[in-house]
């Protein structure tokens, strides 16, 4: 789960990280309050969205009065802001961070993540923050050096200080440096975080090192013992069908294109998504129904997949275990009823009680549901399907 900026920001100040004072801001006027109340000549004024890469698209302004600072907000609410990070369709911006300017001196970067292949959390800093640390990592990644963690004894003190010599900040703000690193490696823990990034890390020209930049991401496996993290949850940056989908227990992730899979098993779900790619369709979803299907799950994946625009044709791939082909023969048949199929439905079925399942599709006769021979002979016709129907509404058009 991802949280904005300002919250994250909220959290660190809890464990002793510091950062610029601030607050969130919903309109213009809130903002101009806020910024009265900082008190400090320069102001900051930062869209929040669940993106980064905002300052090079316009989205973080400096302001040197309160009209300037009323000004940039009311330009940025309700934009939509395309960043490297966003897509091509942007985020709208509803929410505005109102900040103290820092008097920068030099820009690091400071991030903590979990290492998947040691198992361990990695400490990672580089001397070259700021705006590009991903050209950094893809150039010159001898530049960002790399700490691992022991679960068992937690981040060392000779860990913190060999990354900031290695990071070669100067010798007045070391302690400062090595604490930073410190607190904000136990918010990692506590929070049960996936991925903690600075970037940019700052020391001003008052030998200050703060957080000028937050960003927090939460193991979605550990939020139930995280309900104030939870509460940070902004559903208007997430995907409606992805929120859906977790909330029938179905495990969807949006890809974009127009070929909707509804498959059984993480596995298979992969195969599927390749297949489609291998007869030069676009899969527009992952989407795992689980091992426990119910007739009403699978009418529910099919509402998900199809309240997508983009999609042209539905590929059905499953091979039965615990699930039974009678039960998805039996939700597809139910989804046609109560949702309505818009688009062609290609279903192959094997595995447990695949006879019943193929007996139920054939007897409900249900127009625009289609069996496949096999898992190729569906790929192949799934995307020969979406192609056709394109063309079909393109010809409408
Ligand atoms: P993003 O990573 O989305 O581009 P950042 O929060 O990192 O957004 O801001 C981009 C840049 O804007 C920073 O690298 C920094 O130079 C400047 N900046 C951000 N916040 C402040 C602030 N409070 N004071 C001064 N400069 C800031
Ligand atoms: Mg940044």
């Amino acid at each position: 789960m991802n949280i904005h900026e300002y919250q994250s920001k909220q959290i660190l100040r809890e464990f002793g990280v510091k950062v610029p004072n601030g607050n969130a801001a919903f309109s213009p006027e809130e903002a101009a309050r806020v910024a009265k109340d900082l008190g400090t000549p320069v102001v900051v004024v930062k869209a929040q969205i669940h993106a980064g890469g905002r300052g090079k698209a316009g989205g973080v302004k400096i302001a040197h009065n309160i009209d300037e600072v009323k000004q940039f907000a009311s330009g940025l609410l309700g934009k939509v802001l395309v960043t490297h990070q966003t897509g091509p369709e942007g985020k709208q911006v509803n929410r505005l961070l109102i900040e103290e300017g820092s008097n920068i001196e030099k820009e690091y970067y400071l991030g903590f993540v979990i290492d998947r292949k040691t198992a361990q959390i990695v400490m990672m800093g580089s001397e070259e923050g700021g705006m590009e640390i991903e050209k950094v990592a893809e150039e010159t990644p001898e530049k960002i050096f790399k700490e691992y963690i022991d679960p068992v004894t937690g981040l060392m003190p000779f860990q913190t200080r060999r990354m900031a010599f290695r990071m070669n900040f100067k010798p007045e703000v070391m302690n400062k440096v090595t604490k930073f690193m410190d607190c904000l490696y136990k918010a990692f823990v506590a929070k049960d975080c996936s991925l903690a990034e600075i970037n940019p890390l700052v020391v001003t020209k008052e030998n200050d090192v703060i957080a000028l930049d937050a960003k927090l991401n939460f193991d979605d496996s550990a939020l139930f013992r995280h309900p104030e993290i939870e509460a940070l949850r902004d559903e208007s940056e997430e995907d409606p069908k992805e929120r859906a989908a977790a909330k029938a227990a179905l495990s969807y992730v949006n890809l974009g294109g127009d070929v909707a899979c509804m498959v059984n098993g993480a596995g298979l779900a992969m195969a599927t998504v390749d297949i489609i790619k291998y007869y030069g369709g676009e899969p527009a979803n992952f989407l795992d129904v689980g091992g426990d299907s119910t007739v009403e799950k699978i009418a529910e994946a099919f509402r998900i997949m199809q309240s997508d625009d983009q999609v042209h044709s539905v590929f059905v791939n499953i091979f039965g275990g615990i699930n039974k082909c009678d039960v998805i023969a039996s939700g597809i048949v139910e989804a046609a009823k109560v949702v309505g199929l818009r688009v062609p439905v290609i279903a192959r079925l094997d595995g447990t009680n695949v006879e019943a399942g193929r007996k139920i599709l054939k007897e409900a006769n249900v127009p625009g549901v289609y069996m496949a021979a096999d898992m190729d002979d569906g790929a192949k016709r799934a995307v020969e399907l979406a192609a056709a129907k394109k063309s079909e509404l393109r010809i409408k058009a």
